[in-house]
């Protein structure tokens, strides 16, 4: 296959990205994205219509989400392409795994009234368009909003990651349900964003080991939070798990995230692209 701009990882107002997925499409086109799939966290109920509007433009098309696993205590997010987006067991488990995000929003809040920012979970839901969605760079939109911080990368170091104010840790899908769900859906499971999470080597390579042993078989080797280090790093992680390597900008809206939907560099040429997995499930 040739080497595709692909684009596999972003999201739209389903969840916490800034953009319809009709929006998205049309960027992700006019930015000269060959391949792309919206990944909403936990929520396929943007996927008809990123597939509409993807058809309308002869933009091939991947089904996608974002699934929230709680693994080792911290949290690792496993991106799903290419699966039936009516599976049953698919829509149950991300149902449940949305389940939660309001009382744990009300938490936040209550942390950020106690070190003097009030009114967070209103400030946040104005930026909501999925009620089931509430997530934290909602908060972080109003906590710029409301100039408590100049941008949402300084939100994250200030507040709402772990020991900062706003953090509530939740409970996830396990690794073992979410990529069972996808699997059985007929779609392939990766792990994002690697160089994101706080393990430590013994950590990761469980993850990595376990992931496969559940049937995962592909890793984000660039992603917008990726440095070019870090891409070269899981390059050659995914040649040690025998992973196929994915690609995908992790665009929640213009002003916002660095990384625009097709502007990543070509992946390595040693390793082996999801997407040639994924040639039957493309629409
Ligand atoms: P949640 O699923 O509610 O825990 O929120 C996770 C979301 O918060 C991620 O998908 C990003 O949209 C955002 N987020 C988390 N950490 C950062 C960060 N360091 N910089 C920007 N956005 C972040
Ligand atoms: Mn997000
Ligand atoms: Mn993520
Ligand atoms: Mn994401």
């Amino acid at each position: 296959m040739p080497i595709l701009n692909a684009d596999l990882h972003c999201h739209s107002t389903v969840s916490d990205g800034t953009l319809t997925p009709e929006a998205l499409a049309a960027r992700a086109k006019a930015n000269g994205v060959e391949l792309w799939a919206l990944t909403d966290h936990d929520e396929v109920g943007g996927q008809q219509r990123a597939l509409d509007a993807a058809r309308a433009l002869a933009l091939p098309y991947l089904t996608g989400t974002e699934i929230s696993v709680s693994f080792c205590d911290l949290t690792v997010h496993i991106v799903g392409l290419g699966f039936d987006h009516s599976n049953a067991a698919l829509l149950q488990g991300l149902h449940r795994t949305r389940s939660g995000r309001s009382e744990r929003a009300q938490e936040m809040a209550e942390q950020l009234r106690r070190v003097g920012i009030p009114g967070a979970f209103e400030g946040a839901l104005k930026y909501v368009s999925n009620p089931e969605l509430i997530s934290r760079a909602h908060f972080a939109r109003y906590l710029v909003e409301a100039g408590v911080c100049k941008d949402v990368q300084e939100v994250f170091r200030k507040y709402l990651t772990d020991g900062k104010p706003g953090f509530v840790p939740h409970r996830w899908a396990s690794l073992r349900d979410a990529v069972r769900w996808i699997v059985e859906a007929g779609g392939v499971a990766v792990i994002a964003h690697p160089a994101r999470y706080n393990h430590g080597p013994t950590q990761e390579y469980a993850l990595f080991s376990e992931f496969k042993a559940h049937g995962g078989q592909a890793v984000e080797v660039l992603t917008g939070s990726h440095s070019s280090a870090e891409a070269a790093q899981y390059a050659e992680m995914a040649l040690e798990f025998g992973l196929a390597a994915s690609r995908g900008s992790d665009f929640h809206g213009p002003g916002e995230s660095h990384c625009d939907l097709g502007a990543l560099p070509p992946l390595d040429a040693r390793l082996r692209p999801v997407w040639e997995l994924l040639s039957e499930r493309v629409h």
